[in-house]
């Protein structure tokens, strides 16, 4: 596939960020390259922000707040939709932005990066229509919903551009503005998302992306007490240390965090079937996906057969450059990333696991490229069984019978995501049920095309949910009026 620049693209200004409606290179501000995961090239160059500066982008969102939240409804989903058409007409130079920055794969930044986070604006152009804004309760008061605030936002890398709409969408849906601290790595997608929200009109200061290190930027940001909600995707760690800072300002805090889903399947289910799922869904985006299926339970006896599986799936990637079209595994986000991980792989090699297949990064000579990795004999509790990866791992377990199962699968501080697996509809469904997880995928089942199921972590992988009425939740606030002379 050639990917022919799109007739008027997208273009905005090397070295700035966007606030207050405007691009801006601050004098004093350092400057970060933009790797290419795959050919270590610089992408682009973006400022690193000053604390100032994030003080500068809180009071500019104030001011958009004060313009956006008096909105009317149908003008918030008409801008929703003007988006996602924006993102459209410019899919391709997106889709290669998103990959040349993450290294996934062209195709997969086709989806995941544009075509669904272009669901997700449409859906919450809809739900903005039906949501239920103004409402009378059972005493005759008037329920009003309206936006909280100044939301600042705060994502991570591996799916940029779906975590950052993930956010903006019901943000702008519900009158809120919003400040944006993309990952340091990837910031060039939120800033190509600005670019079409100047290009569709959005006032001022409604959208703001502040670009720079987390531990500086980020922390002014978050330390600016200037925002009435805090949505924050990324680790468990620095999810900690948010929801204190937001527990301490008594603001509200949408934590994202991590995962170690499991794929629970019992011995009536379609082997063969669980298992090719199970790999290719866990290998998506080179295994740094947050709700992974990264440990795969199948019966004990039936281990060796799914190993040997799993290793055949895992040895079928063509892994190399993200922008050829048959490409399907990209190199890690960066040279850390894989360090972090091939430290797992050998880190369970001293606990006694065994590498069926994978973990190698020989074969390349530029790029942070790494072979999948399906690694067996994974002791209980041990590192690998229990702690995220964040890379291209799948550990294998044996489980002794449907109750084992359940305990291994919550045998885990996240509860982010999970699969079940039976050829019997009652067992998996109660199976289902008794999983501890934000979401279940019964048999296999893909991601709906409408985008709307809620999506969050039980336990440590966070608080609240993202996507659907649930999503749209987390940035309203509520008021009730009584006596309200209501004229209809
Ligand atoms: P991370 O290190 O926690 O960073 C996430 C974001 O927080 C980045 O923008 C980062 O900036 C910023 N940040 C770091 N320190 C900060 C501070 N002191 N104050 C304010 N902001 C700060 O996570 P990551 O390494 O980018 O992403 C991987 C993690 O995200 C994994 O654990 C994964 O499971 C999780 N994740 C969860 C979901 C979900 O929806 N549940 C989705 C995707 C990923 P810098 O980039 O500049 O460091
Ligand atoms: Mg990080």
């Amino acid at each position: 596939m050639t990917l022919a620049p799109t007739v008027d693209a997208v273009e905005f200004p090397a070295e700035a960020l966007y606030l207050d409606g405007q691009w801006q290179t601050p004098a004093e501000a350092g400057r970060f390259e933009v790797i290419n995961p795959a050919t270590e090239e610089v992408v682009g160059v973006v400022p690193v922000a000053s604390a100032d500066l994030a003080r500068e982008a809180i009071a500019a969102a104030a001011r958009g707040f004060e313009t956006w939240s008096r909105t009317d409804v149908e003008t918030r989903a008409a801008t929703l939709e003007a988006l996602a058409d924006a993102m459209e007409r410019h899919r391709l130079q997106l889709g290669a932005l998103a990959s040349a920055e993450i290294g996934t794969p062209i195709r997969d930044a086709l989806a995941g990066q544009v075509d669904l986070p272009v669901r997700v604006l449409r859906s919450y152009a809809q739900l903005a229509r039906e949501y239920p804004w103004d409402v009378r309760d059972a005493a005759g008061s008037s329920i009003v919903r309206e936006g909280a605030g100044v939301v600042l936002a705060i994502t991570p890398w591996n799916f940029p551009v779906h975590q950052i709409v993930s956010k903006l969408a019901p943000a702008l849906a519900a009158g809120c503005s919003v400040v944006l601290k993309p990952a340091e790595l990837t910031p060039l997608n939120a800033l190509f998302l600005a670019a079409l929200t100047e290009q569709i009109g959005l006032p001022p200061g409604v959208f703001n992306v502040v670009t720079g290190k987390g531990s500086v930027v980020g922390e002014a940001l978050l330390q600016s007490r200037g925002y009435e909600v805090v949505s924050f995707t990324g680790s468990l760690g620095v999810g900690r240390h948010v929801g204190a800072v937001a527990g301490d300002a008594i603001v509200r805090a949408t934590l994202e965090l991590g995962g170690k889903s499991p794929a629970v399947v019992l011995e009536d289910a379609d082997l063969e079937t669980a298992v090719r799922t199970t790999v290719r869904n866990c290998f998506v985006n080179a295994g740094q996906k947050c709700n992974a299926p990264t440990r795969l339970i199948v019966p004990r006896d039936r281990v060796g057969e799914a190993v040997e599986l799993a290793t055949e799936v895992a040895e079928s990637y063509v892994i190399g450059d993200p922008s050829d079209e048959r490409t399907t595994m990209g190199p890690l986000v960066s040279a850390e990333q894989r360090d972090i991980v091939t430290g797992f792989i050998a880190g369970a090699r001293a606990e006694g696991a065994t590498i069926a297949t994978g973990g190698d990064r020989s074969r390349w000579d530029r790029g942070f490229f790494l072979t999948p990795a399906i690694v067996t004999d994974v002791a209980r509790g041990s590192v690998l069984a229990r702690e995220e990866v964040f890379g291209p791992v799948l550990a294998v377990l044996g489980h002794e019978g449907e109750e084992d199962a359940v305990a291994l699968a919550n045998d885990t501080e996240y509860g982010l995501s999970s699969e079940v697996w039976s050829a019997d509809p009652a067992r998996v469904a109660a199976l289902a049920r008794r999983i501890r997880a934000g979401q279940v995928r019964v048999n296999g089942v893909r991601t709906p095309a409408l985008p709307v199921s809620p999506f969050g972590g039980y336990k440590r992988s966070g608080l609240g949910r993202e996507l659907g009425e649930l999503g749209l939740d987390e940035f309203v606030e509520v008021k009730a009026i009584l006596g309200d002379p209501v004229v209809e």
